[in-house]
């Protein structure tokens, strides 16, 4: 197969398509960005960047430019909300095992970091462009218009437009994101300043940490962001209908009316929360398939499979997807496989592992949210013995839970990627000659301790 040359689009630069820009310049793949906001910026409130896609941000040099403001936390308390402790995870000891950080940014920074390295590696992104239309046909290529009237021509679409994606709209107009239950979330940031003048609140921040407070259809959690110096809520609760839209300047009084019950350290944070918006938690799909027939349009993110936020996977599942995605279109280029097969190829490795983070969010809500009884006695017994430091085979922490941080944080998408594309232009797996070693099974097992970057701390302990 001949070599060949494809200019993607990329509707959207949000976390996921600046993500994918980034893996699309490094397998030497042409991008344009096309994004609606007339400047570019995310929300103000933080967000989890797990193992899985911390790696991501040091390979690409992402974590360099956040620099300091990336943080990492000594531990991660579970407690009920009357504050009794139930579980303790040393975050350390996961990073060691994973050879990776687990790291709290605020998305500004987050998007500011991404925003330059694509820009650096020669992405061009076109902002004030919002996606009106988009025509695809067989062997022609992909065509779209902008509300300002510009057209655009690419091979490949790629909508990383968000859950209200005007790309998968015009795929597939039957699907629409649901909020499966009446679950959903405010989001604050309060200055660690303000936290340390308080004489009972200032007890739970003694240390760096990440801290959950479980109670029945309402929980809190909290990490710090922008160097150590802001401290981010994120607080999940239900109303009595379902919520499909953010909803700005909710009243502050309802907020606290939610948590008025829990431990009073963390409620006299809740109460220094002057204004919030409620967040919906819509999840799309599992939908049949991401693409047009034609294989020139494709969805990655929360366009694709948008969940619910309880194991902070959203905009980690979108990175994986665009570093996935253009392993598989680099490989295009270099003549090993036609583009049709390689949005097959994306597609059948990356919808279940989509399928799986949505189903693994949902179920750690479900834990997070349960009513005092028989089932919350038993999840506390069985995170209990991370009180003495134990480690076991399984955990209700899903934080800490063996399996899950294997499967979710130990998971190396560019591996994969690699290993999926090796078997598909070879017809079998790819194995080191010398040891009959798969390298994503080498890394998996060896590469974690061999590899590992201790020294890879952003953080910003010395603040507190
Ligand atoms: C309370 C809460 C907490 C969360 N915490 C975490 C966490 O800790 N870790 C985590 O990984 N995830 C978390 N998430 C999920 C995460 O925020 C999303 O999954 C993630 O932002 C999705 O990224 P995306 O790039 O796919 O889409 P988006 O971030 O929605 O980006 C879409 C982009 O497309 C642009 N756009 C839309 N329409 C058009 C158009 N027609 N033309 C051009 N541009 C367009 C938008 O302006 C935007 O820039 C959380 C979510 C919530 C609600």
């Amino acid at each position: 197969m001949a070599n060949q040359h494809i200019h993607v689009g990329i509707i959207g630069a949000g976390i996921g398509g600046l993500a994918a820009a980034i893996s699309f310049r490094r397998a030497g793949v042409d991008v344009t960005i096309l994004e609606a906001a007339d400047e570019l910026l995310e929300i103000g409130a933080g967000i989890q960047m797990t193992p899985n896609v911390s790696v991501l941000l040091q390979k690409w040099g992402v974590a360099d430019v956040i620099g300091d403001n990336l943080v990492q936390i000594e531990e991660l308390n579970m407690r009920r909300k009357d504050g009794t402790l139930v579980g303790h995870t040393e975050i350390p000891i996961i990073e060691r095992a994973l050879g990776r950080p687990w790291w709290l940014v605020h998305r500004a920074h987050l998007h500011q970091g991404l925003a330059a390295v694509a820009t650096q590696l020669g992405a061009a992104i076109h902002i004030n462009s919002r996606v009106v239309s988009l025509e695809y046909q067989e062997g022609s290529e992909v065509t779209l218009e902008t509300q300002k009237g510009d057209t655009y021509h690419f091979d490949l679409c790629v909508g990383a437009d968000g859950v209200n994606s005007i790309v998968r709209s015009t795929l597939f107009p039957d699907i629409k994101p649901d909020a499966k239950t009446t679950n959903c979330a405010y989001r604050a940031i309060i200055p660690y300043d303000l936290i340390r003048q308080d004489p009972i609140a200032k007890e739970l921040i003694q240390k760096l940490t990440m801290e959950v407070w479980m109670g029945h259809n309402a929980y809190i959690i909290t990490y710090p962001i922008s160097g150590g110096e802001t401290f981010n809520l994120v607080l999940s609760h239900h109303r009595p209908e379902k919520v499909y839209s953010t909803q700005t300047n909710v009243s502050i009084k309802e907020m606290r009316d939610v948590y008025k019950e829990f431990d009073p350290r963390i409620k006299r944070i809740v109460d220094m929360i002057t204004e919030t918006s409620r967040w919906p938690l819509l999840v799309t799909g599992p939908l049949q398939s991401w693409s047009s027939p034609q294989k020139n349009v494709v969805l990655m993110g929360d366009a694709a499979h948008s969940m619910v936020n309880h194991m902070a996977q959203g905009a980690a599942t979108s990175m994986e997807d665009g570093a996935f995605l253009a392993k598989c279109v680099g490989a295009v280029t270099h003549g090993k496989l036609s583009l049709r097969e390689a949005i097959n190829l994306y597609e059948l490795e990356r919808m279940p592992k989509a399928f799986m983070k949505q189903q693994v969010s949902f179920l750690n809500g479900a834990i997070w949210h349960l009513p005092d009884g028989p089932k919350q006695q038993a999840r506390d017994a069985a995170m209990a013995p991370s009180l003495e430091g134990k480690y076991l085979v399984r955990s209700s922490n899903l934080y800490d839970d063996p399996q899950t941080v294997l499967d979710i944080y130990g998971y190396d998408v560019e591996a994969h990627a690699e290993q999926a594309l090796a078997r598909f232009v070879h017809g079998r797996e790819a194995v080191y000659p010398g040891t009959g070693i798969a390298p994503y099974i080498e890394d998996k097992y060896m590469g974690w301790f061999s590899k590992c970057r201790p020294n890879d701390r952003y953080s910003g302990a010395g603040k507190l």
